[in-house]
């Protein structure tokens, strides 16, 4: 039987509430608990597919192909339990499309269809369905508690704690305890008023996570406890930390686990956090240090990139290596030129939709290339590394993505449809309109050649990974660029490109693939790994071991 942990913010946005739900269930994990975790987002929006980086940050791809909240990224992170997919993550979009097919269909018998107990009906079903088999299934809600919208998903959870009872749902708030310096005071009026609004609405919490700057003193601890109605112990002090991978064991030493189990009336095994210990002893003992590169769009909202900045960290992680990473308009290198590139020690291009940029991305793999800067192409990271190749090493002038020009002599990128029939025939689309149904999502199978780097970082030959884009290598083209010296050492089962590397580079891979969406702390990522200790070869010096031909 499931037990629930519903996870609500209050006060403002951005506290970091994902972080907060993640780092619990990784500590209940740690206790032999199986974790499965939803995300409740109160945007109308169905899922967060189509909504603009500037806005939303990264979206998150799932195994199951699934285009969700990055939150379900930190989740996947903190918790191996924890699988997302289709049922991790409901917007309210998703919930009243569900509602109104369901009220066209005639389900609901003509009578009249509400928000209470309609829509909250299904909110339950949802999250009871997301739940799945685990032990606890923990529960975020989006926004901060006071919205006008999530006040539906608020009165859902209200509801599952009268139905399955205390023993069986915790509620856990998260506030901001500002301090005032110039008072040199720190306030609890915030989280005392946020609680009261929730307690308005039904929800007595039972834990209060404050965020601070500094730990929480015991006075304001008592006086909150005492304010709000949540006993003493359970008023945990949730500090700035200067590393992420802190806070499961910040939280643990405050009892935070013990409190939900004590509650759900659990006796469990005490938590063995040693993984977290040894990440965060890593982290700050580094043997050596990379200057990486990443030359994107949006390269002021870290947030569009949160998968493969975590991924990079990761690779740091795994190899003792403190990465710093320097974010790198594209536009910059078309401006100025690549002189800021000198001195990397590894250069990555993410992926990307939309034009904005294009030739200060292909002019940095070149840069890699003629340097022997060891670069990691992701995505739209490896059709440039493609367009690069083609122009400057097969001599095909003015090559390009018809994603970008649909008029070039050289479609070496391009939709399959276009590839195949070679009809030319490109539709118009604006930045935004690469959403729908035609893109390749989730976890596919690729097929590594014998003897590659690919091959070689894995330590493997078949693999999967995620995918989330349109566009793919013509390969009408392959023999040519092949013989100009691009490898293509992966392929996917229909025969489309899945990775390219350069024989004879130090280190030069790049994928059609997301590696960054399985990478995670614990664990590292191999093609992260691999790019890391070749970044820090160049950082020493290393002669590189040029690689065969
Ligand atoms: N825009 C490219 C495509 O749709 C790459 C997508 C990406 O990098 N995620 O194929």
């Amino acid at each position: 039987m499931t037990s629930y942990v519903f996870i609500t913010g209050g006060v403002v946005s951005s506290l970091g509430k994902g972080i907060t739900s993640a780092c619990l269930g990784a500590i209940l994990e740690a206790r032999g608990l199986k974790i499965s975790m939803i995300k409740l987002d109160p945007y109308i929006n169905v899922d967060p597919g189509t909504m603009s980086p500037f806005q939303h940050g990264e979206v998150f791809v799932t195994h199951d192909g699934t285009e969700t909240d990055l939150d379900l990224g930190h989740y996947e992170r903190f918790v191996r339990t924890a699988k997302g997919g289709r049922h991790s993550n409901f917007t309210t979009g998703r919930i009243y499309e569900t509602v109104i097919r369901k009220e066209r269909r005639g389900d609901y018998l003509g009578a009249t269809v509400q928000v209470i107990p309609h829509i909250t009906d299904e909110i339950k079903r949802s999250v009871e369905k997301g739940a799945g088999d685990a032990d606890i299934c923990l529960v975020e809600i989006g926004g901060t508690v006071g919205d006008i919208e999530s006040l539906p998903f608020l009165e859902a959870i209200r509801q599952m704690g009268v139905e399955l009872g205390h023993d069986r749902v915790v509620y856990v708030h998260l506030t901001l305890v500002p301090y005032i310096s110039t008072a040199s005071e720190i306030k609890t009026k915030p989280t005392q008023h946020s609680v009261k609004e929730l307690r308005s609405i039904g929800i007595q919490p039972d834990i209060l996570v404050c965020r601070s700057e500094q730990p929480l003193p015991l006075e304001q601890r008592k006086k909150i406890a005492l304010f709000t109605n949540v006993q003493q112990k359970a008023v945990i002090s949730a500090y700035d930390a200067d590393d992420l991978y802190k806070i499961p064991g910040m939280m643990h030493e405050q009892g935070l686990d013990e409190i939900v189990a004590r509650q759900l009336g659990l006796d469990l095994p005490p938590a063995d956090l040693s993984e977290w210990d040894a990440i965060v002893e890593a982290k700050q003992n580094p043997s050596s240090e990379v200057d990486i590169a990443m030359v994107g769009k949006y390269m002021d909202l870290k947030d569009s990139y949160m998968s493969l900045v975590e991924a990079l960290q990761h690779g740091g992680i795994h190899t003792r290596t403190r990465v710093n990473i320097h974010f790198i308009e594209s536009r910059h290198i078309e401006l100025q030129g690549t002189e800021c590139l000198r001195g990397m020690d590894g250069i990555v291009v993410p992926g990307g939709f939309g034009d904005r940029g294009i030739e200060g991305k292909i002019e940095t793999v070149r840069f890699a290339r003629e340097n022997g800067v060891p670069y990691l192409g992701i995505c739209l990271g490896m059709q440039v590394a493609v367009i690069e190749a083609a122009r400057n090493l097969a001599g095909l002038k003015g090559a390009m993505s018809t994603e970008f020009n649909k008029d070039t002599p050289h479609p070496v990128v391009a939709l399959i449809t276009e590839w195949q029939t070679g009809s030319g025939q490109v539709e118009q689309r604006d930045e935004a309109s690469h959403l729908g149904g035609t893109m390749r999502l989730g976890a596919q199978p690729v097929t590594l050649a014998k003897g590659s780097l690919a091959a070689q970082s894995y330590g493997a030959t078949q693999i999967e990974e995620r995918h989330r884009h349109r566009y793919e290598v013509n390969n009408n083209y392959r023999a040519r660029l092949e013989k100009a010296g691009l490898r293509f050492s992966g392929t996917s089962v229909d025969d489309l490109v899945e990775m390219v590397e350069i024989p004879g580079h130090p280190w030069f891979l790049a994928s059609q693939f997301h590696p960054e969406f399985t990478s995670n702390p614990r664990d590292g990522h191999p093609l992260f790994t691999g790019f890391i200790t070749a970044a820090r070869h160049h950082h020493e010096g290393v002669l590189p071991k040029v690689r065969e031909a």
